[in-house]
């Protein structure tokens, strides 16, 4: 079966590629010839999540699906939310978000540097919409590490663990993280309705 995957994010797509296994081909709107950026502008992670599927359903009316991520960290209260990918404004990077959270937290002892990652996944098939929620708890390091992940990875401590996210293998991080436990969801649903 062939998935669309809402994104242009290439870390995101070896992720999800994997969870889903050889069953699924997945897909860019890119590799279909769509480059413009899939906006996003609802309120809640759930509305930019359904948004950027539909968008792909409209497009082209094959099975998609499409992610949004918030970073809620406690003593910013659940700041940045809906806005984690441009905290610091545009165009979007992840090394100016990560250097504006560090700043806002500076001072911050870390025990109260509490934070946890949701995810909304929407998957559309034949039109109908369907969503799977995961979230990771954890806290915020007080300087990056190790930059080879994506987006917060190097200052995101995830509970349980001494090291950053971007410390972990790509298949430990899908078995904790806020994607990896959403796309769960999905596969179980790809599998239960449509298997
Ligand atoms: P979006 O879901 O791509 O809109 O992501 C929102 C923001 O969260 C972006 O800044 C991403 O880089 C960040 N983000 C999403 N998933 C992850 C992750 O697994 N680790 C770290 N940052 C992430």
């Amino acid at each position: 079966m062939k998935l669309i995957f809402g994104s242009a994010n290439r870390h995101k797509l070896a992720e999800v590629s994997r969870i889903l296994g050889p069953t699924y081909k997945v897909i860019l709107p890119e590799d279909l010839g769509l480059t413009e950026e899939i906006p996003e502008t609802g309120d809640t992670l759930a509305a930019n999540s359904l948004q950027k599927a539909s968008y792909v359903w409209d497009r082209f009316h094959l099975p998609c699906f499409a992610d949004d991520t918030g970073l809620e960290v406690d003593a910013l209260g659940g700041a940045p939310g809906v806005h984690t990918a441009r905290y610091a404004g545009e165009p979007k990077s992840s090394a100016r978000n990560i250097a504006r959270l560090l700043s806002e937290l500076e001072g911050v002892s870390e025990e109260k540097r509490t934070a946890r990652f949701r995810c909304v996944v929407t998957l559309i098939i034949d039109g109908q919409p369907t969503a799977f929620d995961g979230v990771c708890e954890g806290r915020i390091g007080f300087a990056p590490v190790c930059e080879d992940g994506f987006g917060y990875d190097p200052v995101f401590i995830p509970e349980g663990f001494d090291c950053t996210m971007s410390e972990l293998s790509m298949d430990v991080k899908n078995t904790l993280s806020h994607r990896g436990k959403a796309m769960l969801q999905l596969v179980c649903h790809l599998s239960e309705h449509h298997g």
